[in-house]
């Protein structure tokens, strides 16, 4: 596979990094996951547009342009050989002899893009996952999407080994953050949708907004507000959204189960319709 690792182009294998790199040692960098489906690249601007800012809110900057960078992305994909796939996108903020602080460091960012490649086309439709509830340890800032994630890798990988699809955090009043590694959506008996808003304790998922448009569109009514295990007990449907899960139904939170355990149609419908979205 050729990767672009350490700002230059190079074979996974022989790809280097070195062990002083900042993301390496404090996760003092940041990313992004680009899904490609048919050859194109999903929710692209969204994606580029997230990783300024989140450059921008851990204070550096990268030296290449958007243009620059999806000219790298489109040589990967080409030269690998891939339909469908995805494409990880790691700024870290660079690389200098080990101190917390970088006030004054000679850095330059370093920039990684790796590609994944998937057999088929993904499936319009699948099964709902089950998904269990843990307290949400991350730090104050989950909006911003570094690569710091120990909080959420051990979550999911609790959930994974005991038949869940993700984990669902919660704060401090049990009320819903997000996903280990997706937003969550319910849709009530009054047919709203409904997700929590950007009040900083989740992440600004680019899928979440393509599903916003997309509701909007469809003269579907949408509620950005916290989610309570009440409101769970109560909806008819429910789901998660994300780069790499698009749409997925959810059947179970805890033992609560969702529309008798199996998937609704809305949230078959949605994810076929973002999926052809992109077609
Ligand atoms: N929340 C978290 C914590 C995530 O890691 C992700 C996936 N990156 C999302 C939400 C969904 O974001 P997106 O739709 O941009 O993939």
């Amino acid at each position: 596979m050729l990767s672009y690792v350490n700002n230059k182009f190079c074979s996974l294998e022989k790809a280097q990094i070195s062990v002083n790199d900042r993301g390496y040692q404090f996760g003092d960098a940041v990313y992004e996951v680009i899904y490609y489906k048919n050859c194109k690249f999903l929710d692209l601007e969204g994606h580029l547009k997230r990783l300024r800012i989140s450059m921008s809110r851990i204070d550096f900057q990268l030296k290449y342009s958007d243009s620059a960078i999806i000219t790298i992305m489109k040589r990967l994909v080409t030269e690998n050989n891939i339909k469908h796939g995805s494409i990880y996108i790691q700024v870290s903020r660079g690389e200098y002899s080990r101190d917390h602080s970088y006030f004054n460091m000679p850095l330059k960012p370093i920039l990684v893009i790796l590609t994944k490649k998937i057999k088929e086309d993904f499936k319009t439709i699948i099964p709902g996952i089950k998904v269990y509830t843990t307290f949400d340890t991350r730090w104050n800032n989950p909006d911003i999407k570094t690569t710091q994630l120990l909080p959420n890798v051990l979550a999911k990988t609790k959930g994974i080994k005991n038949g869940f699809g993700e984990a669902l955090f919660l704060d401090k009043n049990s009320y819903i953050t997000e996903g280990s590694s997706s937003n969550f959506w319910i849709l009530n008996k009054s047919n709203i949708l409904v997700t929590r808003s950007l009040d900083g304790k989740i992440l600004a998922g680019i899928t979440r907004d393509s599903i916003l448009n997309c509701a909007k569109n469809k003269n579907i009514k949408v509620e950005e507000k916290k989610i309570s295990f009440d409101n769970i007990k109560n909806c008819k449907e429910a789901f998660i959204t994300s780069a790499s899960s698009f749409v997925t139904p959810v059947i179970q939170v805890d033992n609560i189960k969702i529309n008798n355990g199996k998937v609704g149609e809305f949230s078959n419908l949605l994810r076929k319709t973002y999926l052809e979205l992109n077609d």
